[in-house]
């Protein structure tokens, strides 16, 4: 930081007499006092006072001084305009918010008001971490959502509206206040609205606490359903909402908080939304923040894109097909057509592998249409865009002809995917596609107007110019020419710069001549620099202005061009958007049976009862991670039966530490989600009844950041669960009960297995060291013991990672701290240590079973029904009108805690 600005200052008050272009900066800075405000001046976006300092510093850049204010030096910091891109990148990644102010008319038009005008500027935008569109600052394969969470009925319902801006997409959920962490959890949320007034509901600090977006807090008068419904009217040009659905007063107000931030951010502009396409949460396969984060489905404990079931089978080709594809596997189905037209899909790409082939082909060359499309409609595109979606247009026709030699046999979802984009039976968009064809040149440029963007041939008028522009060209060579005859000056030469425009230019020993008459008469002298010496003439004048004219009508020309093409994609949105979602689906199935025929992918079998029988299941991360060290991966069957009929309805899955035990059970959860996004599965054979929501909790993974301690979370953790979890649900408990004392911890695991059973009734696996629970396979009717074993081979420990119906021995746990390298001598004392300790069990298996609880406990808690409030207590103890907002969270982790619904 440069040392010429010792203190910054905040953007003052007006004070008396600032300067016009003070009075101009302090304007534009006081509509968005929190945003840094990038002013427009020349090629520059200036940054002045406590801007210029933060920016500096977030960008390394110069901090330099500009005049003076209130008699202090003005800090002052500034980035290149063609180079603007990639600092708002890094401002946008670092928290900042920027508002970008840009000259709205040019110097020229400034000066026909008066000499002294101020060129005037206005904001055009604010870019904020949820309203980006830039390619420099997305990633292609990942979606983006700007999301807003409003309520109604006195914050007894709740609705989320969520956008991504760069594609278009937008979409309205209706839920429960209860399931909005859920729901966050299951989006790519890059800035989450909320109005100040909801901002201190618990069930909004308990989404804030697992979400780690953003967070833009708006007046509570943009979350009234009447303005939700004016903005959704204004957007898509209706007089009734009829058309769109019935909209609820949480879904309306959820409307009302996004598209008035949107049409803040957009300065006023139209806002370019898709119409909204319109959910209930319960009707997906319901997955919550944890459990989505254990199972690493898109994204891994430490928060990155490999290593996850995603990476692992993601083959899409297009980056719409792999948002596509990540938004599926987020947010799996329960809706068994859905699925089954997904499925049907994928089934053809893999019984046709050279049409699958074919169809890759055409989809490799396929851009990104979508956020082209959304580019150009809200202003920000150029020619590139254009481009890509001509060539989407065409890809799609390739493929449509493609799949047209299969006739009639396509499966529905290729089906409606082939109409979409077929040109033939859409007139307007063969016409856009042929004309984009024809009009684009080869070589195009970032921004429409640096210009040559059209071919040559498409517009006569804009060819006449630019003949013209040519024309004077040559005529300047000629003039060249004589000028070199008449003052025999072989060296001279006719320039162009920025300031003097054109002029001649010969060496200053040759330049006496021209100062002299007769030349004199036609040279006029214009600049001596140390080796040349400048000039103008009549002539040359008059053909500069020619040039500059036939310039200005060209450029002039291809804007208009460029915004009439903008235009026919505003006009075309709806269809393009069809075709480009379908050119996603096609990349999606055909990935999909391009994974499935590479990695031995099988069709889910659903059924309507509900069971889940796996043979040869895989963990498809565990064995790409194997095989890249040369391993094979060993596949194992689960079997599970809700009803107890085929199969046990919880198995309690115990081996030696290593031997394959949270592998086997994320296996089983990844498949149910893989099945239900559509998708087929690493198994042999899958037969499955759809699951509703699924549950996977590992004992033991500390929270610390959000104040709870390994035993709180793994707790929480497990109420929910236990309070959720229904007979149509998928439950996975990996060593649960191990963040405390081992005897609490039995205890809890115990109740767990026997809650699960009992009144939960899901299919599960619960996997733990506490060999004590393998008892419980004897007492409760459906359920068993499954292990995987190990070898003690001479003193060395081999695992076999099969699966073998039956308890484990022992848990090899010593052996494998010496695996690990623990020193020698602790391994020995261990080992004694565990003699002893072994030779001393036998109080655990004295524990109650549930069938052996004492009768005066089991009277007055019978398990199979739900189990008395013992909540009510402590909610009767609390005032709420009391608690402070941290409190009120308090109360609904104890309440977790003890095990009751919130
Ligand atoms: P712990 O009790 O110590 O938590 P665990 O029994 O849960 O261990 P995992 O973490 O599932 O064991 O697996 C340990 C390692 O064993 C994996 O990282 C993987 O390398 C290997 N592994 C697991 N399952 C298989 C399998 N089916 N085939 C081949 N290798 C496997």
């Amino acid at each position: 930081m440069s040392d010429t600005v010792a203190t910054s200052s905040k953007p003052p008050k007006k004070a008396k007499g600032p300067t016009p272009f003070m009075v101009q900066y302090l304007d534009l800075k006081s509509q968005h006092p929190d945003a840094l405000l990038f002013f427009r001046m020349g090629d520059f976006y200036e940054l002045f006072f406590d801007d210029a300092v933060r920016a500096a510093e977030i960008l390394d850049i110069t901090l330099t001084a500009r005049g003076e204010h209130d008699g202090k030096p003005i800090p002052m910091a500034g980035v290149p305009y063609h180079a603007a891109e990639s600092y708002l990148a890094r401002l946008i990644k670092s928290g900042e918010r920027v508002s970008i102010c840009e000259q709205v008319e040019t110097p020229e038009e400034a000066r026909k008001r008066g000499s002294k005008s101020l060129v005037k500027r206005d904001l055009v935008r604010i870019v904020t971490p949820g309203t980006i569109t830039e390619d420099t600052l997305l990633s292609p394969r990942q979606g983006q959502a700007l999301v807003a969470v409003a309520f109604a009925a006195g914050g007894a319902e709740a609705a989320l509206a969520a956008c991504d801006i760069s594609t278009g997409g937008f979409e309205l959920v209706e839920l429960t206040p209860d399931e909005i962490t859920e729901a966050l959890a299951a989006r790519p949320v890059s800035e989450l609205l909320l109005t100040d007034s909801d901002s201190e509901r618990p069930s909004l600090l308990m989404a804030l606490a697992a979400n780690s977006a953003p967070v833009t807090t708006r007046p509570a008068s943009t979350s009234k359903p009447a303005t939700g419904e004016r903005l959704l009217k204004q957007t898509f040009k209706l007089d009734t909402l009829d058309g769109l659905g019935s909209f609820s007063r949480a879904e309306l107000a959820a409307c009302g908080v996004l598209l008035d931030y949107l049409s803040l951010t957009q300065a006023g502009e139209e806002i370019r939304l898709d119409r909204p396409i319109r959910k209930v949460a319960r009707q997906g396969l319901a997955i919550d923040a944890a459990t989505r984060a254990s199972l690493e489905i898109e994204r891994s404990v430490n928060g990155g894109r490999q290593q996850t079931l995603l990476a692992a089978i993601d083959r899409t080709l297009t980056a719409p097909g792999a948002r596509l594809l990540s938004a599926r596997l987020t947010r799996p189905e329960f809706d068994r057509e859905t699925i089954e037209a997904r499925l049907d899909s994928v089934a053809f790409c893999l019984s046709e592998p050279d049409c699958r082939e074919r169809l890759r082909q055409h989809l490799k060359a396929v851009p990104d249409p979508e956020r082209a499309r959304s580019r150009l409609r809200l202003g920000r595109g150029g020619p590139r865009d254009l481009a890509a979606i001509a060539s989407a247009l065409r890809g799609g026709e390739a493929c449509v002809a493609e799949l047209a030699r299969h006739g009639l046999g396509l499966p529905s979802e290729l089906d409606a995917a082939c109409s979409a984009m077929t040109l033939s039976v859409q007139p307007e968009l063969a016409r856009l596609a042929s004309d984009l064809d024809k009009a684009l040149a080869e070589d195009l440029p970032a921004l429409a107007r640096e210009g040559g963007f059209v071919a040559t041939g498409w517009d006569a008028a804009l060819d006449e110019a630019r003949h013209l522009r040519a024309d004077s060209r040559q005529v300047i060579l000629e003039l060249q020419q004589s000028y070199i005859e008449l003052t025999e000056i072989q060296t001279l030469k006719i320039k162009f710069n920025n300031v003097l425009g054109y002029f001649v230019d010969v060496p200053a020993r040759q330049a006496d001549k021209l100062l002299q008459r007769p030349l004199a008469d036609t040279f006029i002298h214009r600049q001596t620099l140390a080796s040349n010496v400048r000039f103008s003439t009549e002539t040359l004048s008059e053909l500069a202005g020619k040039i500059s004219r036939a310039e200005d009508s060209a450029k002039a020309r291809e804007r208009d061009i460029f915004e009439g093409f903008c235009a026919r994609v505003e006009r075309l949105s709806e269809p393009l958007a069809a075709a480009g979602l379908a050119l996603a689906e096609l990349d999606v199935a055909t990935a999909n049976a391009e994974w499935a025929a590479a990695g031995d992918g099988t069709r889910p079998e659903l059924v309507d009862e509900p069971i889940f029988l796996a043979e040869g299941l895989r963990h498809p991360v565990v064995e790409a991670a194997l095989r890249r060290d040369g391993q094979g991966f060993t596949a194992n069957d689960v079997t599970l039966d809700a009803r107890g009929e085929t199969a046990a309805r919880l198995a309690v899955v115990t081996g030696p530490n290593m031997a394959g035990k949270s592998t086997y059970l994320r296996q089983a959860c990844h498949a149910v989600i893989l099945a239900q996004a559509g998708m087929y599965v690493p198994a042999r054979r899958l037969r499955m009844g759809l699951v509703d929501k699924v549950f996977s909790r590992v004992g033991a993974s500390d929270d610390l950041a959000r104040g709870r301690s390994t035993f709180m979370v793994e707790m929480v953790e497990t109420a929910a669960i236990l309070n959720q979890a229904t007979k149509h649900s998928f439950v996975i408990l990996d060593e649960v009960g191990r963040g405390t004392s081992t005897y609490d911890g039995l205890a809890i695991a115990w109740a767990a297995v026997e809650h699960l059973h009992n009144v939960n009734g899901s299919r599960a696996l619960f996997a733990t060291h506490y060999h004590e629970l393998t008892g419980l396979a004897d007492e409760l009717p459906h359920a068993s013991n499954l292990s995987l074993r190990a070898k003690d081979w001479n003193g060395e420990l081999i695992f076999l990672h099969e699966i073998h119906p039956g308890a484990a021995d022992r848990s090899y746990g010593v052996q494998v701290a010496k695996l690990a390298g623990l020193p020698t001598r602790a391994v020995k004392r261990a080992q004694q240590v565990l003699k002893q300790l072994e030779a001393k069990a036998g109080a655990v298996e004295t524990l109650p079973l549930f069938a052996a609880m004492d009768a005066a406990d089991a009277a007055d808690e019978d398990i199979t029904k739900p189990a008395p409030d013992p909540a009510r207590a402590l909610l009767e103890s609390v005032e709420p009108d009391e608690l402070s907002p941290r409190e009120a969270l308090d109360l609904i982790y104890r309440l977790k805690a003890l095990g009751v619904a919130e």
